[in-house]
């Protein structure tokens, strides 16, 4: 749906007398046989054209010249957000690393020359061959890069000197890692030794960008792999502002894919720090390295933790288990206790904590209210003594209400 929206935005921009295609990650996803996210395309018009050929339509990158359009008719499109139009352009000298001091509208071949990758440098011309157009290969695709061979030896290659491409913009250098992985590509040799030897320049790049990046990588399912490469191209340090480590990547290899980012993150840290060591300076470390949200933080948190507590497993009574269980994140932690080969006997008892007619988080017979009915004052006191009577009803020494406040009674009865 999202392709015929952008082939409808390339036909009238095409009856206006313009230039305009596929381009860039649409065109490789196609050529691959996978499903595009998204689909850019790239356009001779200027941004005031785009903007006056299309009402509902919205500048977004001002200074790089994108316009945002959306479908003419909202119900036929529905769900779509905009399509991405970019005026082909020519980015000037980057003196920062992060961003071209100028850029100039140009066409198509300078457009595919600023691009990162050769197989990310792809145009397509969705109208032909119904309009002929003499740059187009069979297949509609405009290829000023060679990036088809690449496409088809299954390379990642940057466009140009590599040094000076990654010199541009040194996030590319984690685009590198996240293509190549995602893709299941290798990395040209000389693309490659380009990044290796620019790793360490990685830290001028803001580190929401590093943790957007990494984010990316790890929740693919070739997570695994990003790592690793990450490692190879001594991109660890700089991501994670850490020492380079060369870990073997057992636990995080083992991890179920769809555990969740701070699981990747924990089983990762877990290869590259002890567990205990990796705790609390490490998480910290990394918040900042890579922005990394409260919630994220939180939970690889508890998860780290938890899987320190869970060690104690075979000397933990039946109400610290149940508790264990049912603390938030523990469906995280679980899996990475999995992948590290540590989960055996909390796999072989759960289902029977699960199923002792108890339950691991039965609502408690007794609350605060409970004790103030009593004639107890509130006070510090109150939570151990809840803590206690519930630890007796989840081990099943208390089964009913009267005999946990009995319980209770007998406890705090004044001698
Ligand atoms: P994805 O499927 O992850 O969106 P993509 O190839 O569409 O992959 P985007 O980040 O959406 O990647 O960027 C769209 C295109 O813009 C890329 O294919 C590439 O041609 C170009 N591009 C994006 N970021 C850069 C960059 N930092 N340097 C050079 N070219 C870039
Ligand atoms: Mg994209």
């Amino acid at each position: 749906m999202s392709r015929d929206a952008a082939v409808s935005i390339i036909r009238k921009l095409r009856e206006a007398g313009h230039v305009a295609y596929l381009a860039g990650g649409c065109v490789r996803d196609r050529l691959l046989g996978l499903i595009p996210k998204d689909h850019d395309v790239a356009t001779d018009a200027p941004p005031e054209t785009v903007q006056k050929l299309f009402r509902r339509s919205q500048p977004v990158g001002e200074a790089f010249g994108v316009v945002l359009v959306y479908p003419e008719c909202r119900e036929k499109n529905s769900g779509g957000g905009g399509i991405e139009v970019a005026t082909f352009r020519t980015e000037g000298v980057y003196s920062d690393g992060r961003h071209p001091d100028a850029i100039e509208f140009s066409d198509a071949k300078h457009d595919a020359q600023r691009r990162d990758f050769t197989v990310n440098g792809l145009f397509e011309d969705p109208l032909h061959p119904e309009q002929p157009n003499l740059d187009a290969d069979d297949d509609g695709v405009i290829d000023y890069v060679a990036g088809r061979a690449d496409l088809d030896a299954r390379v990642l290659r940057a466009i140009g000197d590599p040094d000076r491409r990654f010199g541009e913009d040194y996030l590319r250098m984690l685009r590198a890692v996240r293509f190549t992985t995602r893709l299941g590509f290798t990395l040209d040799p000389a693309t490659a030794e380009a990044i290796r030897s620019l790793s360490e320049s990685l830290s001028q790049i803001s580190r929401e960008r590093i943790g957007g990046e990494l984010r990316l990588m790890l929740t693919h399912p070739a997570f695994a792999d990003a790592a690793d490469l990450l490692q190879q191209l001594c991109l660890d340090g700089p991501t994670l502002n850490e020492d380079p480590a060369d870990a073997p990547l057992t636990t995080l290899r083992r991890l179920s894919p769809g555990a969740d980012y701070a699981a990747k993150l924990a089983a990762w840290m877990i290869d590259r720090h002890s567990l205990a060591e990796a705790l609390p300076a490490v998480v910290k470390r990394w918040r900042k390295a890579l922005c990394l949200s409260n919630d994220d933080t939180d939970t690889l948190g508890r998860i780290l933790r938890q899987a320190i507590t869970a060690q104690d497993w075979p000397t933990m009574n039946v109400a610290q288990s149940k508790r264990l269980l049912t603390q938030a994140d523990w469906d995280q932690t679980i899996c990475v206790l999995r992948a590290m080969g540590k989960s055996n006997n909390i796999d072989a008892d759960t289902p029977a904590l699960i199923e002792d007619g108890i339950g691991l988080a039965p609502p408690a017979f007794v609350d605060g209210a409970d004790l103030i009915g009593l004639g107890l004052k509130p006070g510090p006191a109150f939570k151990t003594l809840l803590d206690d009577v519930y630890n007796a009803q989840l081990q099943g020494d208390i089964r009913q209400r009267t005999d946990a406040l009995a319980w209770v009674r007998d406890r705090t009865a004044t001698p």
